[in-house]
């Protein structure tokens, strides 16, 4: 039986029209490859666009409403009762791991079930905590394991400084497709690879307005993508940030149970049981 893994990239504030008008290769490449969704975020219209309900929704597989994240202090969040994809992967005894450039992904929206978090939000600067991000993630994706999630925070930090607009955050989000294109070819330089079946996920988890800054409701703060390639996804889907964790686990062969209250669905063609 094919091996099947799964791995996750969040570029963290990426609106992604600037792809297409900068040097960024890998990601334009996928863009019209695989398959590609744009939505909107939030659908109660009134959630902060900020990054952690973001993530906690992308990871979550659930609304705000449910996992209670609503801003970036996480008070009263239910992340416990909603647990992130890595934690339910875990659970099922998958092998997993997180690398993150933002302290709050590795400190509470993944879960301590997942032994393997490494945060490098102490890096001198994004560039270079993304930079350390990747080179820890790179050996562990030659490694054992299943699932894996690769955060990576230039992009959003580089937008609050200077702008979407600026030339300052195209470079950013030129570093960011390098990033990916390291990733990916740590990937597929697995000696396994022919023999196993990722599907890889990128999205973000909000926009950016031109001048700088997100957690309003304008079209560029809301604007989300996901990225979806590797597995038999429905072409036609819609995907949508809360589809991805029910996605990523079907994909594994983790059973989705209705009690979990999942808000997305897996866009897998078929039934994989
Ligand atoms: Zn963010």
């Amino acid at each position: 039986m094919t091996a099947r893994k799964a791995l996750l990239i969040g570029i963290d504030g990426l609106l992604f029209r600037k792809v297409a008008s900068v040097a960024a290769p890998t990601l334009q490449r996928l863009a019209s490859t695989a398959v590609f969704a744009e939505s909107r975020i939030y659908p109660d219209g009134t959630t902060k666009t900020v990054s952690g309900p973001g993530w906690s929704t992308i990871v979550t597989g659930t609304w705000p409403e449910k996992h209670g994240v609503q801003d970036n202090d996480f008070v009263d969040h239910r992340l416990s009762s909603y647990p992130d994809l890595l934690t339910r992967a875990t659970r099922e005894g998958l092998t997993t791991f997180v690398v993150a450039a933002w302290k709050p992904i590795t400190s509470t929206v993944i879960s301590d079930e997942v032994s393997v978090r490494h945060d490098f939000s102490e890096a001198v600067d994004w560039a270079e905590a993304d930079r350390a991000a990747v080179d820890r993630a790179t050996p562990l994706l030659a490694g054992d394991v299943d699932l894996a999630f690769v955060y990576l925070g230039q992009v959003d930090e580089v937008g609050h400084a200077s702008g979407a607009a600026s030339a300052e955050y195209a470079a950013a989000v030129e570093s960011a497709d390098a990033n990916v294109a390291r990733v990916i070819a740590a990937v597929e330089a697995r000696p396994e690879y022919a023999d196993e079946e990722w599907l890889v996920v990128i999205t973000t988890d909000h926009g950016h307005t031109p001048v700088g800054g997100h957690g309003g409701q304008s079209d560029d703060e809301r604007s989300t993508f996901v990225l979806t390639y590797g597995a038999s996804v429905a072409a036609e889907a819609r995907i949508e940030l809360v589809d991805i964790a029910p996605t990523m686990l079907s994909h594994l062969g983790v059973a989705i149970d209705e009690r979990w209250e999942l808000d997305g669905r897996s866009v897998l063609e078929g039934v994989r049981e």
